[in-house]
């Protein structure tokens, strides 16, 4: 049993199109391990500064292959690429799974940061879960023997309204699928999600792909494509292993969370059955902002008692795991570049500024095969 901090990871994107019309403001820096922002309103020199374990330039300093794919326009360039992301931090998710950890990966940010380019991907820029999802086949392919086999399902579910969908199934039932409780672990689960065993990595992409075109899709003033929902691939991972001593299986939980876009009411101009939905959703992630204050302020010692308010939404009763509990986790969080977002985007930084304070405490999941 070991205590570690969750892995915190921010990535700032190029302009779009209509921040390059508009002329936006480029408030973001980024040296080493630090990221800068300053405030359009003031000067430069008065930028705050955060430090992460991992701050990504991939603003600009890129050039596109003919296949599609961004990479770095020459050796001295910053511009960080879906395959170095991957690398730092969707590598060891992928070896931590097979020690047997359970791992956790979230992306956090406002809506159109970039969050589903770095968990997704688009195209041939392919984002940390379906690289991550090749690589496990891979080493499966490698490390398979007769003394050792694997068995990998996949689920893949919405929470949209505090209700939970499943997105393998075309089935909703109304009210969506209950949360039920495990009387032994205590953890919470979706009553009757279906996990679907996957054999191979385009199994997995194909249920993913099915999984994407169930979503719900509504449209919000601010982007006409964005999600307000939370996006949850959840891999099973289990591995038989004989041994002389005795057989042994060990067991992984891999969450792949793809949140809503964090960005306040007001900035959307809901109204309506689209404000009732945009309260619900702001339940689910302004819970997960207490349940991380809270746990940040158990990590740095404090003596109160504190009770960390995981029961209070759907989105943090599922995550409970991932957050303070029994897993390795990363969190990514997405910056917008452009001095229109700065209230948003310095929330964002300062939402990542708690989380990495949190520790979790980590276990191996191996237990006698009975
Ligand atoms: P979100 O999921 O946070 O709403 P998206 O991931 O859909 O945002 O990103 C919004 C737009 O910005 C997309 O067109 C995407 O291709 C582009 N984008 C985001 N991050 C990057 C990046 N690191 N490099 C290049 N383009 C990016
Ligand atoms: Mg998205």
């Amino acid at each position: 049993m070991s205590e570690e901090s969750i892995k915190v990871a921010v990535r700032v994107r190029p302009f779009n199109q209509r921040e390059k019309d508009r002329n936006a403001k480029l408030i973001i820096k980024m040296h080493g391990q630090s990221t800068f922002i300053s405030d359009p309103k003031l000067s430069q020199d008065e930028a705050k500064q955060f430090s992460f374990d991992h701050s990504y330039w991939s603003h600009d300093g890129f050039t596109e292959l003919p296949s599609g794919i961004l990479e770095p326009s020459n050796s001295s360039s910053p511009y960080a690429s879906q395959q170095k992301v991957f690398d730092d931090l969707g590598r060891d998710v992928i070896k931590n799974a097979f020690d047997g950890f359970n791992c956790s990966l979230f992306a956090y940010g406002q809506t159109g940061s970039g969050k589903s380019y770095s968990m997704i991907g688009y195209g041939a820029n392919r984002g940390i879960i379906p690289i991550a999802c090749d690589e496990l086949f891979q080493q499966i392919e490698k490390t398979k023997n007769s003394s050792t086999r694997y068995e990998v399902g996949v689920s893949m579910m919405e929470i949209y309204n505090e209700q939970v969908r499943d997105l393998l199934t075309q089935d909703f039932p109304k009210g969506g699928l209950s949360i039920r409780q495990h009387p032994t672990s205590g953890y919470f689960y979706p009553q009757g999600l279906r996990v679907v065993p996957v054999g191979s990595y385009t199994d997995i992409e194909h249920r993913i792909s099915e999984g994407t075109q169930n979503r719900t899709i509504a449209a919000t003033n601010m982007n006409a494509t964005s999600s307000r929902a939370h996006t949850l691939v959840t891999i099973y991972f289990d591995q038989f292993i004989k041994d002389v001593h005795g057989d042994t299986k060990k067991t992984s939980v891999i969450n792949l969370v793809d949140l809503a876009g964090s960005e306040r009411n007001s900035s959307t101009g809901a109204t309506g059955d689209r404000l009732k939905e945009s309260t619900n959703i702001n339940k689910s992630l302004s819970t997960l902002g207490n349940v991380i204050s809270a746990l940040a302020d158990i990590s740095s010692g404090s003596k109160r008692k504190i009770v960390v308010p995981y029961r209070e939404s759907v989105l943090t009763k599922l995550l409970q795991n991932a957050l303070g509990g029994n897993s390795k986790t990363v969190m990514i969080a997405a910056l917008s570049p452009a001095d229109v977002n700065f209230d948003e985007t310095l929330g964002t930084l300062r939402f990542a500024d708690r989380v990495k304070r949190i520790k979790n405490t980590v276990v191996v999941n191996e237990n006698p095969m009975e």
